[in-house]
C-alpha cells in the first residue's frame, strides 16, 4: 500500500503552524493540549490504526510511523496523549464486541468520543498488579492499582488491562474519573502526577476495588502473553517518537547558527546525517517485521541515544537561555527523558544502556600531545 502523502501534507501543516508555535504552553497547560488534540480529531487523524466513515481501513504502516514522528517534531506531550487514544481506537477497531464497535467507531477518528490506555502494569514482574474475577452472568470484577493512565480530564473513559484468573487478559472500558457503582464497586483516581516531562498530560494511578465491566463493555480477552509478543514484535513502535524529538533537537540546534559559532553547521550537519540514517534503517526494519537478522533493539536503543544527544546538543547551543521554562531546548530535552522510558521493557533498558557506553566510550578525551598542550596554554 503507498503511503498518504496528502493526509501528512495535512499533518505537517497543522503541527506547524498551530502546533510547534505552541508547543511550550501545550507542555505545560491540560487545555490547550486538549484544543490541540481535537485539532487533531477536526482533520480526523485520530483513529488511523482503524476503519472510519471517511477510511473503511487502517492507513499504512509507513504513513502511521511518519504521523507518529511528525508530532514529536513539534509537541512531545501532543504525541503522547494521541497515541494513547490511537491505541484504544485500533483495539477498539480490532474487537469481536459488536455492539461497542457501533457505539465508539464512528466518533473516535474526530475525537467526539476521547480514550485512553492502561496496560504497562501487564509488564510489570510478580504478582498480576490488576486481576479480573469472571461472574455468572458474564460480566467480570476488576480489582487492583493501575499505575499509569494519561488523559485524565481529556478521555472519558480507558481501557484497562486486567489478568484473569487462567492468566488471559481482560480489556474492558471503564471511566477515567472516580466513581463509586450501586453495588459498591469504586475507581478511585490519583491527583495528576508532578511530572518533570509532559505534565500537561495529566497522567494519573487508578487504584480500583470490586468494580463490575458488564459483558457489553468488554474489548477482548487476549492469551497470557500477549503483551511480552506485542512488545517483542513492536518494539520500534516507540522509536518514532525519539526520531521526532531528535529532530526538534536538531531543529533547535539549526536555528542557534551564527558567523561566530562556525563550528555549529558541520556539528548540525553531521548529527542530521547520523540521524537520516538511524531514520532510514528504522523504517526499512518497521517494513520487514519478519527479518530476524535485523536487531530492532539495537536501532530502538540508538534512536533513544540520538534523541538525547540532539537535544543535549539543543541545550547546549542555546546557552543559558535553555533554562528559561519557555524555551524549546529544556523542554525536548525533558521529552527526550520520557521518551527513552515509555514502553520499556528489560530488554529495552538493557540496549538502551549498553548504547550509551558504546557511544560515549569511543569518545573520550584523549591524552594531548605534547604540541597540543602547549597551543592550549593560557598566557
Ligand atoms: C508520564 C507517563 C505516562 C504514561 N502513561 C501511560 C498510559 O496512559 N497508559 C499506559 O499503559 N502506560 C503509560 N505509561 C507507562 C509507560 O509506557 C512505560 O510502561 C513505563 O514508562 C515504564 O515505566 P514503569 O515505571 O512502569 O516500569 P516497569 O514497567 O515497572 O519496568 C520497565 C521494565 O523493566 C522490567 N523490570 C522492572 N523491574 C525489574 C527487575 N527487578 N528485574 C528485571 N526486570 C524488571 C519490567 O518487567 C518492565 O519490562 C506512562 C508512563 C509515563 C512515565
Amino acid at each position: 500500500m503507498a503511503i498518504d502523502a496528502e493526509l501528512l501534507k495535512q499533518s505537517e501543516r497543522y503541527l506547524l503552524e498551530f502546533v510547534g508555535p505552541r508547543a511550550a504552553i501545550l507542555d505545560q497547560n491540560p487545555q490547550a493540549l486538549r484544543d490541540a488534540l481535537h485539532g487533531l480529531g477536526e482533520l480526523n487523524l485520530l483513529a488511523l490504526r482503524g476503519p472510519t466513515e471517511s477510511r473503511r481501513k487502517s492507513v499504512d504502516e509507513l504513513t502511521f510511523c511518519t504521523f507518529q514522528e511528525q508530532v514529536a517534531r513539534y509537541s512531545g506531550a501532543l504525541a503522547f496523549l494521541q497515541t494513547q487514544h490511537q491505541s484504544a481506537a485500533s483495539m477498539l477497531a480490532n474487537s469481536s464486541n459488536q455492539r461497542l464497535r457501533e457505539v465508539y467507531l464512528p466518533y473516535l477518528s474526530a475525537g467526539k468520543i476521547l480514550l485512553g490506555i492502561g496496560f504497562s502494569q501487564l509488564r510489570r514482574p510478580g504478582d498480576p498488579a490488576v486481576i479480573a474475577m469472571p461472574m455468572d452472568d458474564g460480566s467480570y470484577q476488576i480489582s487492583g492499582e493501575v499505575p499509569w493512565i494519561t488523559g485524565y480530564g481529556c478521555f472519558e473513559e480507558f481501557i484497562v488491562a486486567a489478568v484473569l484468573p487462567d492468566k488471559r487478559i481482560l480489556f474492558g472500558l471503564m471511566p477515567l474519573e472516580s466513581a463509586i457503582q450501586t453495588h459498591g464497586g469504586e475507581i478511585k483516581l490519583s491527583h495528576p502526577m508532578p511530572l518533570a516531562a509532559m505534565a500537561s498530560t495529566n497522567t494519573v494511578k487508578a487504584r480500583i476495588v470490586d468494580w463490575i465491566i458488564p459483558e457489553t463493555y468488554i474489548v477482548s480477552i487476549k492469551p497470557a502473553d500477549w503483551h511480552q509478543k506485542r512488545d517483542q514484535s513492536k518494539v520500534l513502535n516507540h522509536s518514532f517518537f525519539a526520531l521526532g524529538c531528535a529532530q526538534a533537537g536538531l531543529d533547535v540546534l539549526g536555528a542557534g547558527q551564527s558567523d561566530s559559532l562556525p563550528f555549529i553547521p558541520p556539528i548540525l550537519k553531521s548529527l542530521a546525517a547520523e540521524l537520516e540514517t538511524c531514520r532510514t534503517a528504522i523504517y526499512k526494519a518497521q517494513q520487514t517485521s519478519d527479518n530476524p537478522e535485523i536487531d530492532r533493539l539495537q536501532l530502538r536503543a540508538w534512536a533513544i541515544d540520538l534523541a538525547v544527544r540532539c537535544a543535549h546538543a539543543a541545550v547546549t547551543a542555546s546557552r543559558g537561555a535553555a533554562n528559561h521554562l519557555n524555551h524549546p531546548a529544556q523542554r525536548i530535552y525533558r521529552e527526550a527523558l520520557a521518551f527513552s522510558v515509555f514502553g520499556q521493557t528489560t530488554a529495552v533498558m538493557e540496549a538502551t544502556l549498553k548504547q550509551l557506553v558504546k557511544s560515549n566510550g569511543a569518545q573520550r578525551p584523549q591524552k594531548k600531545s605534547k604540541a597540543e598542550k602547549g597551543k592550549g596554554k593560557s598566557p
